[in-house]
């Protein structure tokens, strides 16, 4: 399914990279510095725990439990919780002192947060000297193999890159079911795009959608998240682009097929802390489940940070060209060093100081050229000697001149959606779940109405009773399912065909045909438990076109003659 909605709808490249990844690769990604989360110890036996997972939990059970907190407290813990991911150590170490926080097993006293590094550490080889980190993300891999991708694409903008694969982070403290877990499936999408052009050829497609949506100022304020149409966020610059837009609306579009309530799925735009100090937007796909708002997919505009990052470590540029149809012209600034002279003044420095002038930003260069006219020496900072330097006039030639261009090279942004496979699948459980009376009252059923396109199982076969003709008919359709793609069971046994349908239905499987004579065949559908009459030979063709979302089980209802019997209500 996400490979149907993602991967063919955008004629996505797809990879595969290697879990285990050299550290040279995620020291450029800044994950070895700062992919970390604050965590606490029990100051006299070490435990270790998330920081602000403590004070979440401190705050959620006061609002909960206490009933002689104040008004005022109340709307300080509620915003404490609507800031959380905001905090820095210094704030999250001052309100679990302030609110007396103690270790949740011991009640001891705990230390100040710091930083953990997630990543799992590991070495390469049998050396043991090539340090590796098992990937906390996929997208590394897509960003680090650009080159390759981007000439796969023709040498064209924008494209995609898609990845499912296993992620592992040494999570602080892994807890409720498959929601945080040490090692988990992430799908990822890396969209390049050119920074001067975000806009999106089929984003009108999504532009009208309505759904729950969670601005920053919204969050800050205290408010709650309201139905607003995207096309209205977009133009009104709450999202920051068209092409983020178009994936939340994409993103939207597929929770909602999966079978996700969209009353309990909200876009929750990150806080200014909370996002990347690089990222220029970012937005998380929260479902709520029975553990509260779950972050499923976050949607981020990581701008060109990463190739810009990978580019300055491996000294390969990963970056884009724009070719014109006519060479135009450009003024640009040429910084040219007089080596003859730098090398008489500054010897065994000159390559620093030569180096130091060529890295000069626009205005920097302007400045210099400035100076010198007007007084002849300027001082300079060289950063790589850790001082600063005399620049004479005749050192270096600052100059603005013309020159015709035929392209224009630039790193591409990057907009990226996240998926974390185990959370939505859980909340996909939680959210298909129902129970209804069983037809003599005296049992609750359960039922998992998974979509058609989702099910795993998407059909079942029955004889109705046990006997050799129908079980033969049985065994046919069987082989045309097969044939056709179709994941079913069949179910020859005496057991009732009540009882078989509650199996399941327990399992969601959208359709189950019963054999009841040997030329035509019922298909019941299992919400509505209404059942239709088929020729046999039509049964797989008729379920497979609504598994495959060709057709809807209204259609087929109004396109097959009905059938009624007691045993599709069991
Ligand atoms: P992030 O890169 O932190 O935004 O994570 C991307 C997605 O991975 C999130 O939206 C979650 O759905 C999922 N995810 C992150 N950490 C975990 C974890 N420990 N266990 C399961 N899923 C996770």
């Amino acid at each position: 399914m996400q490979t149907l909605h993602f991967v063919l709808e955008e004629n996505m490249l797809e990879v595969d990279c290697p879990c285990v990844t050299p550290e040279v690769v995620l020291k450029a990604s800044g994950h070895v510095d700062k992919f970390t989360d604050l965590m606490v110890k029990d100051e006299k036996t070490g435990t270790c725990y998330r920081a602000d997972h403590l004070l979440k939990d401190f705050c959620n059970e006061k609002l909960q439990k206490d009933l002689t907190i104040s008004t005022e407290k109340a709307a300080e813990f509620r915003h404490v919780l609507a800031v959380l991911d905001d905090l820095s150590a210094e704030e999250l170490g001052a309100k679990i002192k302030e609110y007396g926080i103690t270790a949740p097993d011991t009640k001891n006293p705990l230390s100040d947060p710091y930083p953990f590094n997630l990543m799992f550490q590991t070495s390469i080889g049998p050396s043991g000297l090539l340090p590796g980190y098992m990937r906390p993300e996929t997208a590394q891999g897509i960003f680090v193999n650009f080159k390759d991708l981007y000439y796969y694409n023709g040498n064209k903008l924008p494209f995609a890159a898609a990845q499912i694969g296993q992620a592992f982070r040494n999570e602080i403290s892994p807890r409720q079911g498959l929601l945080r877990v040490r090692e988990f499936t992430l799908a990822e999408i890396e969209h390049f795009v050119d920074p001067e052009d975000k806009s999106h050829p089929k984003y009108s497609e999504v532009a009208n959608l309505e759904f729950l949506m969670f601005p920053r100022e919204e969050q800050m304020s205290g408010q709650s998240a309201k139905i607003i149409c995207l096309g209205e966020a977009v133009s009104k610059g709450i999202v920051n682009n068209e092409t983020l837009g178009y994936f939340i609306g994409r993103v939207f579009l597929f929770l909602t097929r999966l079978g996700i309530n969209r009353k309990r799925l909200r876009f929750r735009q990150h806080l200014a802390n909370e996002m990347a100090h690089y990222a220029a937007d970012c937005w998380d796909a929260e479902i709520e489940s029975s553990y509260g708002w779950i972050e499923c997919v976050g949607i981020a505009d990581r701008s060109a940070y990463d190739l810009r990052a990978h580019t300055d470590k491996s000294g390969v540029p990963l970056v884009a060209a724009e070719k014109f149809s006519e060479p135009r012209e450009v003024e640009k600034l040429v910084i040219a060093p007089v080596k003859k002279e730098l090398g008489l003044a500054f010897k065994g420095n000159q390559k620093n100081v030569v180096e130091a002038l060529e890295a000069m930003n626009e205005q920097e260069a302007l400045e210099m050229k400035a100076a010198l006219e007007s007084k002849g020496e300027v001082e300079f900072q060289v950063c790589t000697l850790g001082k600063n330097v005399c620049i004479k006039k005749n050192m270096v030639s600052i100059s603005k001149e013309k020159k015709k261009e035929h392209q224009r090279v630039f790193t591409p942004s990057v907009i990226e959606p996240s998926f974390g496979i185990g959370r939505i699948i859980y909340c996909l459980y939680e959210h298909s779940f129902y129970t209804r009376p069983s037809k003599a009252g005296d049992e609750q059923l359960n039922v998992f109405r998974f979509p058609p396109l989702v099910a795993p199982i998407k059909c079942t076969v029955f004889p109705l009773v046990q006997n050799q003709q129908y079980e033969e008919v049985a065994k046919e359709i069987s082989k045309s399912l097969t044939v056709a793609g179709i994941s079913h069971k069949i179910d020859i046994t005496g057991t009732s065909i009540g009882k078989r349908y509650a199996r399941t239905d327990e399992l969601g499987v959208p359709f189950a045909i019963t054999v009841d004579s040997t030329s035509s065949v019922t298909i019941r559908e299992r919400d509505s438990k209404d059942q239709i009459r088929v020729n046999v030979d039509e049964a797989a063709t008729v379920v497979k076109a609504v598994t495959d979302g060709l057709k809807s089980w209204e259609d087929i209802w109004t396109s097959y003659p009905h059938h009624s019997s007691e045993s599709a209500d069991d």
